[in-house]
């Protein structure tokens, strides 16, 4: 058996990103011991890279705006394939989240009568999105972090101690959730610096790791989003609901190749931004859906009037939702009406002065004019679609953000499933990440101090299997590496894993691509069992890359599946061979789970894959919800016995 660490909390968040933060506040606040554990360095989640803002109908800008209108609008992007109870949690609550945090100390702009101002974003009917100018996550972070050391100072000033009743661990990667019989017990973790091992024992655990972006080549998401949480999750028996939605954003940087992905944000169209191709058309009238005709302008001049008088001209198509913008620059590359470096052109130059670009757009300005030797002023930039954000995650239970079939698992975030359909709406994040991040640490606070001297014990066995797995890549064990075969080089089975999902489950997909995709995973799957590292545990950045790659061949496994079993074209999930949304689809989701239900991969039949795949029919919408929608819209929704119905 070997020696490792333990403490003992009552809840552990996995995560230091929007939700993790927020999640181990509530239950730090409900009187749960809480440890936060996160992978980067504490302040240093993807969050703080968010941009354009948080949305939350608070009308400041637009009385007209309420969460009625917001829900709404969050259940049109994701194609009313969302968790609706979700959604309509998210649209009453999130107004409120956004207030706390001006409690807390966060500063956000203003209107000219002092109000928090709020800007456009695409599918957003009314301007939603507080912001402070174009880094709303920093300031988002910045203010949690501050109120975590609030909670510190106070706890210091009772105890004696800053850490005694939250404390958080930074740089330190959690590759297992303990279990108990069905319960969980705790997570097993390692020091990246030191490559030390330990167990946090504790009877909930919260995971907000955020995304999966890594898995792709062209994505706007940095090292950390290695679908770490969704694995874990799966690992310990959990389903993943609607893995097939990935979000690809229409507007990253294309060039230089280096930062190519790099986002561009929405703002830039909300602001006022227009899109052309290469011939200098406005390409985006001729790419508003049936679905959203009605809602958008059908001429540039009503577009442009729009910015000034939004109650009488309706909104410029740029401002569609994300799928739709990258679906429409994607078909002009292809049919060679692209930019030099195969985008389109994105311009404010033209649309507003100078010193207001570089007041409302700083990041941007500095980000062109640094990586790309381009002055955003005075010419337009090269962007096309890069891999964003997942819709699919986690399935859990829509008030308590219960992880569904593992007692004591809970999450919130990017990672959990459902909020945001089959599309996120820009903005949705932050404000998921606040609501879901306050209710995830409730419940799990109210699920740890519930259970009183009970705790599910740490079984010993479970730690040395972690701790096993964890050191296999020094070994690359003979058993499974033939005679003389070097070990496999964990950043090659990176690359390639990376260039195949961009290639083969991209943004348009097709069922010969997505089938060479699964047979490519059992390849890499076979291989990464023999990746190896040489050296020792001591920052080995090779023997992290190693234990990430386990997460991105199951999360990928999953993408590539549930994409390949949904025969049609919705939010984040594109076939070439189903172009056409199928109202009957509409009603299934698909869930994820481990082949082997113990959690173990080695058993698993490398070819046949480690993921099965179940159909589930979704529940009703709550008939209040859905008289907040005309008929002739639902008709092109719902399926024919729910409109009955
Ligand atoms: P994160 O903020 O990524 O935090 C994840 C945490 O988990 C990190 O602390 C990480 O270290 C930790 N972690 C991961 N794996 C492990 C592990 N195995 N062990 C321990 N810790 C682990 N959304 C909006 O609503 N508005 C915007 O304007 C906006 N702009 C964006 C701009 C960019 C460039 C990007 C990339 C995204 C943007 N988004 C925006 C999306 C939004 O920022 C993210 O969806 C959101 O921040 C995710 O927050 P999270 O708390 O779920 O995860």
């Amino acid at each position: 058996m070997s020696v490792v660490e333990r403490q003992e909390w009552d809840v552990v968040v996995v995560g230091a990103g929007g939700a993790g933060l927020r999640a181990a506040i509530e239950a730090r606040e409900r009187g749960a011991r809480t440890a936060v554990i996160c992978k980067s360095l504490f302040g240093k989640a993807h969050t703080v890279m968010a941009e354009g803002g948080i949305a939350a109908a608070m009308a400041n800008v637009n009385s007209g705006d309420n969460w009625q209108v917001h829900f709404r609008d969050t259940m049109r992007g994701g194609k009313f394939l969302n968790q609706w109870r979700m959604a309509e949690l998210h649209a009453r609550e999130a107004p409120e989240r956004v207030w706390e945090l001006e409690t807390w100390g966060a500063l956000f702009d203003r209107t000219k009568d002092g109000r928090i101002s709020q800007r456009n974003f695409g599918g957003h009917e009314y301007p939603r999105l507080a912001h402070v100018g174009d880094r709303t996550g920093l300031e988002l972070i910045r203010t949690l972090q501050q109120k975590i050391v609030a909670l510190q100072q106070e706890d210091f000033k009772e105890t004696g101690e800053y850490e005694s009743r939250l404390k958080v661990f930074q740089e330190c990667t959690v590759t297992r959730v303990l279990k108990d019989g069905g319960r969980v017990s705790g997570v097993f973790a390692y020091e990246r610096e030191s490559g030390r091992f330990f167990v946090l024992e504790a009877p909930a655990v919260v995971i907000a790791t955020g995304g999966i972006g890594k898995s792709f080549k062209v994505t706007s998401n940095s090292w950390e989003y290695t679908g770490d949480g969704h694995a874990l999750a799966l690992l310990a028996g959990a389903p993943l609901l609607n893995m097939e939605f990935v979000q690809f954003h229409p507007t990253g940087m294309v060039w230089p190749p280096s930062v190519k992905g790099i986002l561009v944000t929405e703002s830039v169209r909300g602001d006022g931004g227009v899109l052309r191709n290469s011939e200098g058309k406005r390409f985006m009238f001729d790419y508003i859906p049936d679905v959203f005709k009605e809602k958008y302008a059908q001429s540039e001049e009503e577009g442009d009037r729009w910015y000034e008088d939004p109650d009488h001209n309706r909104r410029p198509p740029e401002l569609l939702p994300r799928d739709e913008v990258a679906r429409a620059i994607n078909a002009e590359v292809k049919a060679g009406r692209g930019s030099p470096h195969g985008g389109v052109f994105l311009d404010v130059s033209t649309r507003m002065p100078a010193e207001v670009i570089r007041r409302r757009l700083p990041s941007m300005y500095h980000q062109f004019k640094e990586l790309a030797d381009v002055d955003i002023t005075a010419e337009a930039m090269e962007v096309g679609p890069t891999c964003h954000y997942v819709m699919g995650g986690i399935a859990v239970e829509s008030d308590t953000a219960a992880a569904r079939g593992v007692p004591g698992l809970f999450a919130a975030g990017e990672v959990a499933g459902g909020m945001h359909g089959s599309n996120r709406l820009g903005g949705n994040s932050l404000s998921d990440l606040l609501v879901f991040g306050r209710r995830a640490g409730l419940h799990a606070a109210e699920y740890a101090t519930g259970l009183a001297g009970a705790r599910p014990p740490v079984d010993d066995e479970q730690v040395d299997a972690a701790a096993a797995e964890a050191l296999r890549p020094f070994s690359a064990e003979g058993e499974v590496r033939p005679e003389g075969q070097p070990p496999e080089n964990p950043y090659t089975l990176h690359q390639e894993l990376q260039q195949a999902m961009n290639d083969l489950v991209g943004i348009i997909r097709r069922e010969g691509e997505m089938e060479q995709a699964l047979e490519k995973l059992a390849d890499l799957r076979v291989r990464a069992r023999r990746a190896g590292v040489e050296g020792h545990r001591q920052f080995n950045p090779g023997w992290h890359l190693s234990l990430d790659l386990r997460n991105m061949l199951l999360v990928s496994e999953c993408v590539a599946r549930a994409a390949l079993e949904r025969t049609e074209s919705r939010g984040g999930h594109t076939r070439e061979d189903h172009p056409a949304m199928d109202r009957d689809w509409r009603r299934l989701n698909l869930l994820c789970r481990l082949t082997d239900p113990t959690g173990g991969l080695a058993a698993t039949d490398p070819v046949a894959g480690q993921i099965s795949l179940t159909r589930e029919t979704t529940d009703p919408i709550r008939p209040d919800l859905l008289a907040l929608f005309d008929k002739e819209e639902l008709v092109k929704y719902l399926a024919e016995e729910e409109l009955y119905e």
